[in-house]
C-alpha cells in the first residue's frame, strides 16, 4: 500500500470528503499514526471528533475498514453521516433484515466497501470472522472501547471476546492497525484496554477533556426539595432543552411527571427515559427530544449513548452518580454547540445510603452467585429452568448469572431457550475485586463533591491529563461562587473572619498542617462541625488565601486520607487589620428552594435575619403564586363528598395499575380531597386545583370531569 500522508494531502482529504476546513486540537496527529499502521488508544470527550480520527485514515489506506460499536443507534447514526458523504458504507445488526446482512457480506468480499460496521456479537457468529479474514482490512475501530474493561462502566462481555479475534483478522505484513475510541477511560481503564485488545506497541493520545463552556455547579439539597429546585431552574426557558439524570427508574418518572405539571404554571414538555419502557415509548422520547418538541428528558443513566444533541443548556443530577466516569460523560452532552451550558449536581449524604443499595443490588453478596454456580453443571441447562428452581427471586437471579458469566463462572449459549453451563472457579476473586473496585469509584464522587478545588481541574486530572489540571476554568461553583445559580453563598460573619484570621496565624510557619489537627488546634473551630469547617477553609481557598492538597499515609495497612492547609503568599501577606471577604457556601438560593408542592405558595422566610445572600436581589423575593384553591388535607367532608372522594379514590386505583405507577403519582390524597370539595365543572375549574397541571388536565381532565359530574359524560362545560 502507498500511503499518502503528507500534510497537504491529509488537509485535502479532510477538505474534499468531509467538507472540514482545518483539523482540530490533536486529529492530525492521530490520522498520521493510524495511516503509518500504529495501533492507538485514542481518549478524547465526547464531541471532540474522534470519528473522523479513524475514518480519514481509512479512507488514506484505502480497502475497507472494519468498525466495532456497541449500540444500533450509533451505528446507524454514524452509517448515515458517511453514506451522506458519498461513501461506501454497510452495516450489520440484529436490528436488520437477513437479505441486508447477506448483501453487506457479499458487498465486503467483492471490495467495494469503504466502511462496514458490525456489533461485537456479531464475531461470535460462526463463520463471521472467517469471512472478514478473506479480505485485508485497512484498519479496525473499535468505537467506545472503555466497554471492553470491567473496569469501565458500561462493561460489555461481548467486547471482551474482541481480543481473541483480532490476531486473526489482522495476520500478515502491513497488518491493519487497531484504533480503541472511547471518551472515558482512566489509567486503570486505559491499561486494560491496552492488554485486552493485544495491541502492538500501540501510541495512546488522551487530550481535551477540558470543556471550556461547562459551568459545573456542585450543591448540597436536600432530597426533598431536589424535585422543586428543578422544576424551578428549568421553569426558564434559556435553561433548556436539558436533561435530567434521576438515581432510579421510579424517580425518572415521578420527577417528569413533576415537572411537565408544575406548580408554577408553566408547563415543561417533559418525558422520562428509561431501560424499563418499551423500545417505542423509547424511540418515542428520543425523537421527540433530537426533533426539539419535548424540552427535558429525565433519564436513568440509559439514556445518551446515541444522543446528538447539539444545543442542550443545562444537565442536572438529581443525585450522586456512581462513577466520576459516568458523571462527565453525562454532563460532557451539554453544551456541544459550544454555547455556554450549566450543569448542576445535587447530593446531600442520603445519596451515600441509596449508593450503598444499589452497590448491594449490583454486586451481590458472593453467597448469591454461589448459590447458582452450585446448580450449574457440564451439560447445558435452560437458564429459565434454573431460574424456576432457584431459591433466589427472579431479578437476584438474573443478576448472579450475569455477574458468575462476566467473570467466567457461567458460560451461555445462544440458542433459544438460552442454556448454560458452568464455568471456571476463578469468578470469585475477579467478582470481588471488581465490587471493591466499585465501592472506591464511588468514593472518588463523594470527594469530588466535598473538594475546594476548581471542577473542571479536579476532572482533568481524575481522567489523567495531569499536565491540564492547574489551571482553574473561572466559571464553575468553586471559582465564580458569586456566578453560582443554584449554590448560596453568604458574606462571613464576624465570627467567621475571626476564626480565618485565627486560621491564618495558626499556620503560619508550618509547612502544612492537616485540616483535622488544625481545627482541634483552634478552640473556637472545634465547636464547629466538620461540615461547616470545611465551608471556612473553602472560603479562605476560595479568596486566595490558602490552598488545600488532597493527601494519604497508610497506617496498619490501611490508605488514610487527609487534606494538607497551608498558606499562600496572600495569606502570608495577611496582618492584623486587614479587612477579610469571605463567601461560604450557604445551601441553595432562595428562589429555588422548598418542596415542590410548596411552590407558588408564601415562602417560609429561609433567609433569616444576618443572613447577606451574594444576591440580594433574589433571596427572599418569593415568588407571585399561581390562583390555586386552597385545600386542606384534612378537611372534612360531606357525605355527598365523601362518596365522590371514594369513587375518585377508585378509579386513581385503576389509572394507577394501568400506568404501573403508585397511586399518589396520579394523584395526591388532598387533591382526591380537594376534588370532593369543589367539584370543578370545567378544564379551567379543574386547573384551579392544587397539584393539577395542564398536563394532568389532558391526560385524566375528562375522566375526573365525568366523575365530579356524577358518572362519565354528564356536566362537561367548556370542554373542548
Ligand atoms: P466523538 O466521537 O468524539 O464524540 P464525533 O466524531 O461524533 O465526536 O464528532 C463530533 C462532531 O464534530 C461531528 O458532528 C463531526 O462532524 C464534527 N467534526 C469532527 N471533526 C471536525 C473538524 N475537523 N472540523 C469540523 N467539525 C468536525
Ligand atoms: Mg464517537
Amino acid at each position: 500500500m502507498t500511503i499518502p500522508s503528507n500534510s497537504d494531502v491529509l488537509a485535502g482529504l479532510l477538505r474534499s470528503v468531509f467538507g472540514f476546513a482545518r483539523f482540530r486540537v490533536g486529529q492530525e496527529a492521530v490520522c498520521r499514526a493510524a495511516i503509518k499502521g500504529r495501533d492507538l488508544l485514542l481518549v478524547m470527550p465526547t464531541g471532540a471528533g474522534k470519528s473522523l480520527c479513524y475514518q480519514l485514515p481509512a479512507i488514506a489506506r484505502g480497502g475497507t475498514a472494519l468498525v466495532i460499536s456497541p449500540l444500533i443507534a450509533l451505528m446507524e447514526d454514524q452509517a448515515a453521516k458517511l453514506a451522506a458523504l458519498g461513501l461506501r458504507v454497510a452495516r450489520i445488526h440484529s436490528g436488520l433484515e437477513r437479505g441486508v446482512a447477506r448483501q453487506a457480506c457479499a458487498d465486503y468480499l467483492n471490495g467495494s466497501l469503504q466502511f462496514l460496521f458490525i456489533a461485537p456479537e456479531r464475531l461470535r457468529v460462526p463463520g463471521f470472522a472467517q469471512m472478514l479474514a478473506k479480505r485485508k482490512l485497512a484498519l479496525i475501530a473499535i468505537d467506545e472501547a472503555h466497554c471492553i474493561s470491567q473496569w469501565g462502566h458500561d462493561f460489555r462481555p461481548d467486547y471482551r471476546m474482541l481480543g481473541q479475534y483480532l490476531p486473526g483478522l489482522r495476520a500478515g505484513a502491513d497488518a491493519a492497525p487497531v484504533l480503541a475510541l472511547t471518551a472515558t477511560a482512566t489509567p486503570t481503564v486505559q491499561a486494560d484496554i491496552l492488554a485486552q485488545l493485544g495491541m502492538v506497541e500501540p501510541v495512546k493520545f488522551i487530550h481535551g477533556f477540558r470543556r471550556e463552556n461547562l459551568a459545573i455547579e456542585v450543591v448540597e439539597v436536600p432530597v426533598p426539595e431536589r424535585a422543586g429546585a428543578i422544576a424551578r431552574l428549568l421553569a426558564e426557558p434559556g435553561r433548556r432543552p436539558a436533561i435530567v439524570y434521576a438515581t432510579s427508574r421510579k424517580n425518572a418518572e415521578r420527577l417528569a411527571e413533576e415537572l411537565s405539571d408544575t406548580a408554577w404554571g408553566r408547563r415543561i414538555a417533559a418525558a422520562a427515559y428509561h431501560a424499563g419502557l418499551d423500545a417505542e415509548t423509547r424511540e418515542r422520547v428520543q425523537t421527540g427530544f433530537q426533533a426539539g418538541e419535548l424540552e427535558v428528558v429525565v433519564a436513568t443513566i440509559a439514556f445518551g449513548m446515541g444522543i446528538d444533541k447539539a444545543d442542550i443548556r443545562t444537565v442536572i443530577h438529581a443525585g450522586l452518580p456512581a462513577t466520576l466516569e459516568g458523571y462527565y460523560q453525562e454532563i460532557g452532552r451539554a453544551g456541544r454547540d459550544g454555547g455556554m451550558s450549566r450543569t448542576y449536581l445535587m447530593h446531600s449524604y442520603a445519596d451515600q445510603r441509596t449508593h450503598d443499595f444499589f452497590l448491594n443490588r449490583d454486586y451481590p453478596p458472593v453467597g448469591q452467585l454461589m448459590e447458582v454456580f452450585k446448580a450449574l453443571r457440564e451439560e447445558a441447562q435452560p437458564v429459565e429452568e434454573l431460574r424456576v428452581g432457584s431459591r433466589l427471586g427472579e431479578e437476584e437471579f438474573d443478576k448472579a448469572l450475569e455477574k458468575l458469566e462476566i467473570h467466567g463462572g457461567a458460560r451461555m449459549d445462544f440458542g433459544s431457550p438460552r442454556r448454560v453451563t458452568v464455568g471456571g472457579t476463578g469468578w470469585k476473586k475477579t467478582y470481588a475485586v471488581q465490587a471493591q473496585y466499585r465501592a472506591e469509584q464511588f468514593e472518588k464522587v463523594l470527594r469530588f463533591t466535598t473538594q475546594n478545588e476548581c471542577r473542571m481541574a479536579a476532572l482533568v486530572r481524575h481522567f489523567g491529563d495531569v499536565e491540564d489540571a492547574s489551571r482553574p476554568c473561572g466559571v464553575c461553583d468553586v471559582c465564580d461562587p458569586a456566578g453560582a445559580v443554584l449554590r448560596l453563598f453568604r458574606r462571613a460573619a464576624a465570627a467567621e473572619r475571626e476564626l480565618a484570621r485565627a486560621i491564618v496565624e495558626e499556620l503560619r510557619g508550618v509547612a502544612y498542617k492537616a485540616a483535622g489537627t488544625l481545627q482541634r488546634s483552634l478552640g473556637g473551630a472545634a465547636r464547629m462541625s466538620r461540615g461547616e469547617f470545611d465551608g471556612l477553609l473553602g472560603a479562605m481557598a476560595q479568596a486566595g488565601l490558602i490552598e488545600m492538597e488532597e493527601a494519604e499515609y497508610e497506617k496498619d495497612g490501611e490508605v488514610r486520607r487527609f487534606r494538607k492547609v497551608r498558606l499562600t503568599d496572600a495569606g502570608r501577606e495577611m496582618r492584623a487589620g486587614n479587612p477579610v471577604e469571605l463567601l461560604i457556601s450557604d445551601g441553595i438560593v432562595e428562589e429555588f428552594s422548598g418542596r415542590v408542592e410548596a411552590a407558588g405558595r408564601a415562602k417560609k422566610g429561609k433567609a433569616a435575619a444576618g443572613k447577606e445572600a451574594t444576591k440580594p436581589g433574589l433571596a427572599g423575593a418569593g415568588k407571585a403564586g399561581t390562583a390555586k384553591a386552597e385545600t386542606a388535607a384534612a378537611a372534612r367532608l360531606p357525605a355527598e363528598g365523601e362518596a365522590l372522594a371514594a369513587r375518585i379514590r377508585e378509579w386513581r386505583g385503576a389509572e394507577a395499575k394501568r400506568l404501573r405507577v403508585p397511586a399518589y403519582v396520579v394523584m395526591h390524597d388532598r387533591t382526591v380531597t380537594a376534588l370532593a370539595q369543589t367539584r370543578p365543572r370545567s378544564p379551567k375549574e379543574l386547573l384551579a386545583i392544587d397539584g393539577i397541571g395542564p398536563a394532568k388536565v389532558e391526560k385524566f381532565g375528562e375522566a375526573i370531569l365525568g366523575l365530579c359530574a356524577g358518572g362519565p359524560g354528564e356536566g362537561m362545560q367548556g370542554w373542548p
